[in-house]
């Protein structure tokens, strides 16, 4: 017998591995036999490949072959877990469109929880008795935050340009600054959205200037409306000039034209009273008499991914009607999250408070530093002396293409350490049952207390223990 094959007859049978942990472990208890018998196939497997490759002798196999049962157990755990599973944001980033962009406060849990495990009249008007309409239950809050006339909201913000777009202007001409040109993360094109739509994209002016006789010089009897897009992601900055609001809204009373602005974050309270960049408010534009607007529910505002319109009633009625809406309808957790969000609003100081969104983006310095004394503490000893860890001033990020120059001061815990050992103290960190992801720059580890909640310090620490046994 070569050795190939010697070592291929070594290796276990499945029958042995199943009894042996039938008799030592609980496993079988928590995962089905089936998925455990076909995650001891799979560990076999690997062996096998490993032994046709020449990378194990017969030293190699026989630890391997003890250690399979502890292999198969994280392999028959991984396949019955959640996939989709909480985390916590070390980034800094506060909407994080990879880690779920805004959080959902308790409070509104406690009411999406009571519409949906419960009936609801989700679509049926009690001082009637008779079919009501699912949106009704958004339009007064809405109205009464913003100001508006009427009020619409779909599943996203991009599904809301897109019915806009589709019921205003399908086969008409749609007038667009070429500074506004914009590409939002996960493919959100305006010339690509508005070909979808069936609008015709008409763009006028310079990637740094528009003046509004560029509006006035563009408009033909097919002109259906004007565009104007919240360059939220970035900045022109220097020689430019775009056309105020306010300018735009008068030519279009002037020829009968709707204003439409896609405002992507809209943010319905003036930051700038909280120190940071000013960010035009969803309220400025309604008081410039724009007639269309929309904004996203998962950014600036804090509530669900959603897509709100607001704005004229005689314009939202078409869209109401419009096919696509019954495509882009939201589900009664929306709604339930959207109108708990929005009520908060109703107090200006609640809803800084209460949304963790704007809770996290305004949380003073001071505050941040006696977090991250506590999480310093807390870590103090949980990493060999090969680490060297502090408290260390840096920035903060609001994220979600909003605000982009926006560099808010807040305290890191940062680690650093001789070289390769970040990456693999990320990599464990990350391997946690709550995975901890953490901002890496140049060979330096970043914990911004801006996105860690307090609660959240007793897992870190869980996780640094376990990350400590493997770098
Ligand atoms: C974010 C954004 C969108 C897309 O909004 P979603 O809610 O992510 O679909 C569209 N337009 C602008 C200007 C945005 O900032």
């Amino acid at each position: 017998m070569n050795k190939k094959a010697n070592l291929f007859s070594r290796l276990p049978k499945v029958d042995d591995i199943i009894s042996f942990i039938e008799q030592e472990m609980n496993l079988l208890d928590e995962v089905p036999r089936e998925v455990v018998v076909e995650s001891i196939r799979e560990e076999i497997d690997n062996l096998r490949i490993k032994i046709a490759n020449g990378s194990l002798d017969t030293d190699g196999l026989n630890s391997k072959v003890e250690d399979l049962p502890i292999l198969v157990s994280k392999r028959a755990r991984k396949k019955v877990s959640y996939r989709l599973k909480r985390v916590i944001n070390a980034s800094g980033v506060v909407i994080h469109t990879n880690l779920g962009r805004s959080l959902i406060d308790n409070e509104v849990m406690e009411n999406i929880s009571e519409v949906v495990s419960n009936y609801s009249n989700l679509e049926f008007d009690l001082d009637t008795g008779k079919r009501g309409s699912r949106y009704s239950h958004l339009i007064d809050i809405i109205t009464r935050v913003t100001g508006a006339e009427d009020a619409l909201v779909v599943n996203n913000n991009a599904a809301a340009v897109m019915l806009v777009l589709s019921s205003l202007a399908k086969d008409k001409e749609v007038i667009v600054s070429r500074g506004e040109l914009v590409e939002i993360g996960g493919s959100f094109r305006v010339p690509d959205v508005m070909e979808q739509s069936g609008a015709k994209l008409v763009d006028v002016g310079t990637t740094n200037k528009t003046h509004l006789w560029d509006y006035e010089r563009a408009l033909s009897e097919d002109t259906s409306a004007f565009l104007k897009v919240h360059t939220s992601n970035y900045r022109i900055l220097g020689f430019t000039s775009e056309v105020k609001l306010d300018e735009l809204v008068e030519l279009g009373k002037k020829h009968s034209i709707p204003v439409v602005e896609d405002l992507g974050s809209g943010v319905l309270i003036d930051l700038s009273k909280y120190g940071l960049e000013y960010e035009p408010t969803v309220q400025d534009s309604m008081k410039a008499g724009v007639d269309i607007i929309t904004f996203s529910g998962d950014k600036l505002l804090g509530g669900p991914q959603a897509g709100v319109i607001i704005g004229k009633k005689k314009l939202i009625d078409i869209m109401k009607k419009h096919p696509l809406n019954r495509a882009f309808r939201i589900d009664k957790f929306t709604i339930a999250a959207l109108e708990a969000t929005l009520r908060f609003y109703l107090d200006e100081d609640e809803a800084i408070r209460k949304i963790p969104t704007l809770r996290m983006i305004t949380m003073p310095l001071e505050e941040l530093e006696r977090r991250g004394n506590e999480l310093l503490n807390l870590l103090k000893g949980k990493l060999d002396d090969s680490f060297s860890v502090g408290l260390e001033d840096q920035y903060s990020q609001v994220g979600g293409g909003s605000m982009p120059l926006e560099q808010i001061p807040t305290k890191t815990i940062t680690i650093s350490s001789q070289e390769g050992k970040i990456t693999k103290l990320e990599n464990s960190l990350r391997e946690y049952d709550i995975p901890v992801i953490a901002r890496i720059y140049k060979d330096k580890m970043y914990l911004d207390l801006r996105t860690i909640k307090e609660e959240e310090f007793k897992t870190l620490v869980g996780a640094f223990e376990y990350a400590a046994e493997r770098v």
